[in-house]
């Protein structure tokens, strides 16, 4: 207990380990990937960025009227870089920037959502699927 406590206190007077942000300007290292970005105006709908994601950080929820909405979520994020390399429009749609902080999406709930946006997402998309079948054999009641 005495032994872990004076380490403690002398760790108070050795010189730091972490970069000092944001008092000090961040150095990025060789081969950093960097944030996603990503334009819904040049994105084509794909989905290809959706299904290469290793945590499920991206998801495309299907509205009525057909149109997607994209969904990221930059806490589940591994930054790996393989949804821009599968998007066929790299540096349009979706990239990677070597912006240094995270835009503020915390506040939307984003992460504490996830999952209930992950099943709102599949269920989406399963009613649209459902709906187009039934519009096209001619038992849609609508
Ligand atoms: S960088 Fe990797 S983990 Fe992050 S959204 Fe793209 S594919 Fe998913
Ligand atoms: S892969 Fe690119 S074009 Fe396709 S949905 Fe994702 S961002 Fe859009």
């Amino acid at each position: 207990m005495f032994k872990s406590m004076l380490e403690a206190f002398l760790n108070l007077f050795k010189p730091l380990h972490t970069g000092g942000y944001p008092a000090k300007e961040i150095v990025l290292p060789d081969g950093y990937r960097g944030l996603i970005e990503y334009d819904g105006e040049a994105c084509i709908y794909c989905d290809k960025c959706e299904k290469v994601c290793p945590p499920g950080a991206i998801l495309f929820y299907q509205q009525e009227n057909g149109e997607k909405k994209y969904r990221y979520n930059p806490w589940l994020c591994i930054y790996c870089g393989e949804c821009v390399r599968a998007c066929p429009k790299p540096q349009e749609a979706l990239w990677q920037s070597e912006t240094k902080q995270q835009p503020a999406l915390k506040e939307e709930g984003v992460n504490e959502q996830w999952f209930v946006w992950e099943a709102a997402c599949q269920n989406s998309r399963e009613a649209y699927t459902t709906a187009k079948k039934a519009a096209k054999t001619g038992t849609n009641e609508k």
